[in-house]
């Protein structure tokens, strides 16, 4: 062997422990979420006015789940059910804490950044909170090592006068960016920091929340929307999206794409109560808003892509839910789910990579106040006003439009019998819809 050769073999020879090291690594979590995002809204569910990139690129790099809901039909209860892995209700997070207001998440709940943190993990939260404000409710106490973001359930995009709400850790940040871009910032920032351990970004943009505050570098791009409140809410949307595109372009220029478990849900549906758009947002082909447990209020764009695990550009129709992005993290981590801990999410890795050709849920189910709904299969009774219960065959009628409780009694009768065993094992609500204690 001449020297150059050996000396080669000893350099490849040196890599591999390195290699090895590679391939164990546990991988990487990120959890992105929107806010108040309409169904419509995303080039992956057909949208024309408002381009999505990055958001089309990851649903291609990965499984696009059609039938994907969330626990709460707003902001609040969803985050509790994501963090959790557990059906909010259970724990009285049946509604949103008020601002400023000593309620939060129970701390006796476990959330998934305690369980990362516990197994190795480096967590950080970038964006936005709302499960609390008191000290003891706070991101840093309930598993984030690194906090930037707001406490509460909104904020101004706006650059800040003298720490207006942005934190970093408990100190008041001083933005002065965009907010939206300074969260894609934040979230780059953090993937630099941990490339060389295992991570847990949990990525919680407000966008696309009001207030309606957009930059003219993304206004400008949208200058053909002429509905005003439609043209801020695309221009929020695409900053939203190019902060995806660099959270994303950073994990793989750290050569972290592969070993790195994506999801993106938005924590409800658009807020387009009584026929009026609030954020310039539409659920069509889904009926209902946000607040409602209608498929407009808890059908979401719904993303899980693992490049070096998952299919890439599958779609998934069977029901899943936020709660088993808990379960499906922990399983990516190789963290064994202890029964005691009562999870209602499951893992879907299986069930999405096609190994698991069964459902993963017999019945999902909803309680918000006194709406109420469960689906079943293809079966949806529901109620979401004041006009009592509906029931809908959702694979026929995905707007919700044809009601079939007086002509199936008996569907109604199971569905009514399951919901009430469910709803039998909630507690009463620690807090009123007003987000005060009651
Ligand atoms: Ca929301």
């Amino acid at each position: 062997m001449n020297r150059s050769l050996w000396l080669l073999t000893l350099g490849l020879l040196a890599l591999v422990p390195e290699l090895a090291a590679a391939q164990e690594r546990k991988p990487n979590i990120v959890l992105i979420v929107g806010d108040d995002m309409g169904y419509a809204d995303v080039g992956f569910h057909g949208c024309q006015d408002i381009p999505t990139p990055h958001l089309d690129a990851l649903a291609r790099s990965g499984v696009r789940c059609t039938s994907g809901y969330v626990s709460g039909p707003y902001c609040s209860p969803t985050r509790a059910g994501l963090l959790t892995g557990r059906y909010q209700q259970r724990f009285g997070h049946e509604f949103n804490p008020g601002a400023g207001a000593e309620i939060g998440m129970p701390v006796k709940e476990t959330t998934l950044a305690d369980r990362l943190k516990a197994a190795g993990y480096a967590t950080g939260l970038v964006g936005k909170w709302h499960l609390g404000n008191a000290a003891k409710f706070q991101p840093q106490q309930r598993g984030f090592q690194e906090f930037f973001g707001f406490l509460g359930g909104s904020h101004s995009y706006l650059p800040e006068v003298k720490g207006a709400g942005i934190l970093r850790g408990t100190e008041p940040a001083n933005e002065k960016e965009y907010l939206t871009d300074a969260l894609g910032r934040e979230a780059v920032a953090f993937i630099d920091k941990h490339q060389k351990e295992p991570f847990f970004l949990y990525l919680a943009f407000n966008a696309v929340h009001t207030p309606m505050h957009a930059t003219d570098k993304y206004l400008q791009r949208f200058g053909k929307i002429e509905d005003k409140n439609r043209r801020t809410y695309a221009a929020m949307m695409s900053a939203m999206d190019d902060a995806i595109g660099t959270v994303i372009a950073k994990l793989r220029a750290a050569g972290l794409e592969d070993n790195t478990l994506i999801c993106f849900i938005s924590d409800n549906g658009g807020p387009t109560m009584m026929g009026t758009t609030i954020n310039g947002s539409s659920n069509a082909p889904l009926r209902g808003s946000k607040r409602q447990t209608l498929e407009g209020g808890i059908r979401v764009p719904f993303v899980v892509s693992w490049k070096g695990k998952l299919p890439a550009g599958k779609v998934y129709e069977q029901p899943v839910i936020q709660l088993d992005l808990h379960a499906s993290a922990l399983a990516a981590a190789g963290i064994a789910v202890s029964p005691e801990w009562k999870l209602d999410g499951v893992n879907l890795l299986p069930h999405l990579d096609g190994k698991n050709v069964q459902p993963p849920h017999a019945a999902l189910y909803w309680r918000f106040g006194n709406m109420m709904a469960i689906r079943q299969g293809d079966w949806k009774l529901a109620q979401y006003d004041n006009t009592g219960r509906h029931l809908y065959q959702l694979a026929k009628d995905i707007g919700e439009k044809d009601d079939l409780l007086a002509q199936e009694p008996e569907k109604v009768k199971d569905l009514e019998a399951a919901w009430k065993k469910w709803d039998a094992e909630l507690v009463k609500p620690l807090w009123g819809a007003g987000g005060k204690a009651e």
